[in-house]
């Protein structure tokens, strides 16, 4: 009996995509028809293509796609939401009709040809594959350099992230069950994904510049992507209030001696200065500490408010 092959759906976000899509959409369904002959997928596996409440020509050009070809499909959200979004929403519409969804830019600077490899990681038992970046050669040195300053700073946050992974990866119908019950509005995959856990690969790939259109991503997203990564995951910066007022507290005691020291043996120092030093830097160094006890719990409620699974199930044996 023939072994069955898997069906992949390979899931685009597209915001005014209009002139990205005529390159992208033929050379993903030649990665397709490739994966069919080739024998490692199903010749039912599919595209999505997400639009994200796109200004252009986006929406109907998918459309013309579809009429095409059926392993076209199309959704499209109501208004503009952002990357991640349309991402989830494309996502959980394709999760149990398929077996494996692979996420990839509409733009294609994501090597395509790396989707057979993550294909061929998933049939030998991966359920989570990365796609990552060998080299950003083709990157400006500015958006090089700042990707990496994010990545840096998101670990010293201690945020859990693959290194140079985007958001060009493969996920088995299991895992995609798993990141339905994560029901927190602000999202980052990138940090939800490697929680979720089970097996995982790496696959590398290249990557080049845009097929066509402009970049959606300026430093300003950029920016506020980060700050959002971190804010959803860690609380760490609030621990980090109440240990400044610790160490301000020491420094006070050691102002303090100093203060006494000047006010007994010294005479000539103004009235008031010795009272004044003393209460800027204990009280400062108090309404530190007690700001960041304030914290602790308010990272306790951040945490509770996400309703995050609290553990997810691999395996059971029972009987
Ligand atoms: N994108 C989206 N909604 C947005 C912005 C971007 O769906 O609000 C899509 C865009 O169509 C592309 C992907 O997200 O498929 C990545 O965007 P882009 O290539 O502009 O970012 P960059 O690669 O420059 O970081
Ligand atoms: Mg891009």
């Amino acid at each position: 009996m023939e072994e069955r092959k898997p069906v992949i759906a390979i899931v685009v976000p597209c915001y005014n995509e209009e002139e990205a899509l005529p390159h992208s959409v033929p050379e993903l369904l030649g990665v397709l028809d490739d994966m069919s002959a080739r024998g490692i997928a199903s010749p039912e596996s599919y595209l999505l293509l997400c639009n994200d409440g796109s200004r252009d020509h986006t929406w109907q050009t998918i459309e013309e796609f579809h009429r095409a070809d059926k392993r076209v499909k199309g959704l499209s959200l109501a208004h503009n939401r952002g990357h991640q979004y349309v991402l989830l929403a494309g996502l959980m519409e394709v999760r149990g009709k398929c077996d494996a969804a692979i996420s990839i830019d509409a733009d294609l600077q994501d090597d395509p040809r790396a989707i057979a490899d993550m294909v061929t990681e998933f049939n030998k038992g991966k359920e989570i594959v990365y796609g990552v970046r060998s080299c950003r050669q083709t990157d400006t040195a500015f958006k090089r350099t700042t990707a990496h300053a994010f990545y840096s700073f998101q670990r010293a946050m201690g945020l859990e992230t693959v290194y140079d992974h985007a958001d060009y990866r493969l996920m088995s119908d299991r895992a995609l069950g798993m990141l339905a019950q994560y029901g927190e509005s602000n999202l980052f995959l990138r940090g939800i994904i490697p929680q979720i856990g089970l097996d995982n690969a790496i696959v590398r790939y290249e990557r080049n510049p845009r097929v066509a259109g402009e970049s959606k991503y300026p430093l300003s997203k950029m920016l506020s992507f980060s700050i959002d990564g971190i804010t959803s995951f860690s609380a760490r910066p609030m621990r980090w209030i109440f240990l400044t007022g610790m160490t301000l507290l020491v420094a006070a005691l050691l102002v303090a001696v100093y203060v006494l020291i000047s006010y007994f043996c010294s005479d000539h120092i103004s009235a008031g200065w010795a009272s004044i030093m003393l209460s800027v830097w204990i009280l400062g160094s108090l309404i530190l500490i007690s700001i960041g006890i304030v914290g602790e719990y308010i990272g306790k409620i951040f945490n509770e408010v996400k309703h995050r699974p609290r553990y997810a199930v691999r395996d059971v044996l029972w009987d």
